[in-house]
């Protein structure tokens, strides 16, 4: 439990996988430092990060359709799918380091090989898929990935999927065995065990109502501990916001002139969860569909297989819903509170452009169950409604911001670091790739925030993360090294070699 007023060197605001992993980096990098963390809510990893609250894919591109687009000359660009599964490869290893050192423990509770796929339907999509297949193949980072297109090796390789499909429309999958699920609820908790065993101070039910800098260039929080309703001040050299949804409007209170003309607009996720023994025996992979027309790249469906506290499950969507909240513990006034004099033209400006948006979510929340198992019945022909029910996911809060390519008020999909010039403060918004790069964006905000730092700290950095700094596509024989041993210190070797 904190004192009225402390002074520490790093603040972390929020309990989730991007303070746990910024934590972790720092407390293997300068373990002197004093370390200290305000969170909310009751425990770790409630939000967004909750294993329930997310879709657990280790997003490597392997599978996920939107990370590669078809060109004007119809070749496909895979410049993004690189991006992505280079930045997973960082997280890998961080992970691999943090069990080799016992930090962390069980690996199998956190994280499980699992084949990544693609699956589309309609003789244009089967096209796209194999010039994607082409593209992607020879790559590799993508090694290994087989695409059919025959009946007989779909149904070995996606029975569920496959058994009671009438129709004659052509059907294609890409299919790759390195593919993860990971329990990124169980990973942020025990990030937090071990940060607790290095003296770092977490305050839990602790929530931070306002941040100032103070005159000698600190920045002071003022936090409220819900425990018992009195406020505290703590000072920090530097401060991390990373409240997920809830960091934009902490980073509004900055008032450094990199939070202006920023938006956010929140999009709540439902998906349909089935515990059917017999139906989840079936199927053994995460399998990718192409986002409907109209539809944001958030909402591609896909059907997965879960790992979760030791228990198989599957998993089917994400539905879209509308809900003012920016976190799914937030209040109803978080999107209305988040309009500022100085954004406001940003936000009506979306508004205007994203109608398409609106028209979906406004489709999305008027879905009835039996409309949700129409799509989810796309994907498995024999559903049957008893066995699938439905959970509500996390708040993804989409940045909205003025950009060069698409002008005022323009709708982010990725993640945003937003950093003060000095680097004294920095916060990460958005969802998407999300706490796949944790390790990629934290490496990015120790770049920029600790210039006069981060040289001396490569050498331990290149120990945690031997890739650091290289392309692995560029260095296929370290890629083939780091893969086989990252397989073995996270235990998915044996857990392959029991699966195939
Ligand atoms: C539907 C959905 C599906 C997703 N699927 C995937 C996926 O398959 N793979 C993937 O890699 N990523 C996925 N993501 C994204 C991923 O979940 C997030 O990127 C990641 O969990 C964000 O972590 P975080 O630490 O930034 O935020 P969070 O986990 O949300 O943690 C933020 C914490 O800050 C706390 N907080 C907020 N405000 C305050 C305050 N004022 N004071 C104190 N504490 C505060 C909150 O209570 C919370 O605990 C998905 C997200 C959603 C919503």
């Amino acid at each position: 439990m904190s004192n009225n007023s402390t002074k520490t060197d790093v603040i972390l605001i929020g309990a989730g996988v991007m303070s746990a992993t910024l934590g972790s980096l720092l407390k293997e990098l300068v373990p002197e430092w004093k370390v200290t963390v305000f969170e909310k809510l009751a425990k770790a990893g409630e939000e967004s990060s909750n294993e329930w609250n997310n879709a657990g894919t280790g997003h490597s591109a392997l599978c996920e359709l939107n990370y590669t687009s078809e060109k004007a000359d119809g070749s496909i660009d895979i410049s993004k799918a690189i991006q992505i599964n280079e930045q997973f490869q960082l997280s890998r290893q961080f992970w691999s380091y943090l069990v080799d050192s016992g930090l962390i423990r069980n690996p199998q509770d956190f994280i499980m090989p699992l084949p990544h796929m693609s699956l589309v339907m309609g003789e244009d999509n089967v096209t796209f898929l194999k010039k994607r297949f082409e593209a992607l193949s020879n790559n590799p980072l993508f090694k290994g990935m087989e695409f059919s297109e025959e009946p007989g090796k779909m149904m070995e390789w996606l029975p569920l999927i496959m058994e009671g499909r009438t129709s004659d429309e052509p059907i294609a999958a890409t299919k790759i065995d390195s593919g993860t699920d990971v329990n990124f609820g169980a990973l942020t908790n025990m990030m937090f065990d071990n940060l607790k065993t290095k003296n770092v101070d977490i305050n839990y039910n602790h929530t931070v109502e306002d941040i100032k800098r103070t005159s000698d260039g600190l920045w002071e929080l003022k936090v409220r501990d819900l425990d018992n309703g009195k406020i505290e001040y703590h000072t920090a050299k530097f401060v991390f916001i990373g409240g997920g949804g809830g960091s934009l409007p902490l980073l509004q209170k900055t008032g450094i002139p990199e939070s202006k003309h920023i938006g956010g607009f929140p999009v709540s996720g439902l998906f349909m969860v089935c515990n059917n023994p017999e139906v989840v025996a079936q199927h053994h992979a995460k399998v990718y569909g192409k986002a409907k027309v109209g539809a944001p790249p958030m909402s591609v469906p896909h059907l997965d297989t879960r790992f979760i506290d030791n228990k198989k499950s599957l998993l089917f969507g994400p539905f879209a819903g509308f809900s003012p909240k920016f976190l799914k513990t937030g209040s109803m006034f978080d999107l209305l509170g988040s309009v500022k004099p100085n954004n406001v033209f940003t936000m009506l400006a979306a508004g205007a452009k994203e109608m398409s948006l609106t028209k979906y979510l406004i489709q999305q929340v008027m879905l009835s169950n039996e409309k949700r198992m129409d799509d989810l019945r796309e994907f498995i022909p024999n559903a049957k409604t008893e066995d699938w029910e439905i959970v509500v996911a996390g708040q993804r809060v989409q940045v909205i911001k003025d950009t060069e390519a698409g002008g005022k008020g323009t709708l982010q999909f990725g993640t945003e670091v937003v950093t003060a010039e000095d680097g004294s403060i920095a916060a990460l918004l958005g969802a998407s790739p999300g706490a796949s790069t944790a390790v990629h964006v934290m490496l990015e905000i120790l770049t920029k925030c600790f210039p006069e730092h981060i040289k001396e700290w490569e050498p331990k950095i290149k120990e945690m993360i031997p890739s650091y700094g290289l392309s692995l596509m560029d260095n296929p024989e370290l890629l083939d090294e780091l893969h086989a041993s990252t397989d073995q210190k996270l235990g998915l070797s044996e857990k392959y070699a029991q699966q195939v």
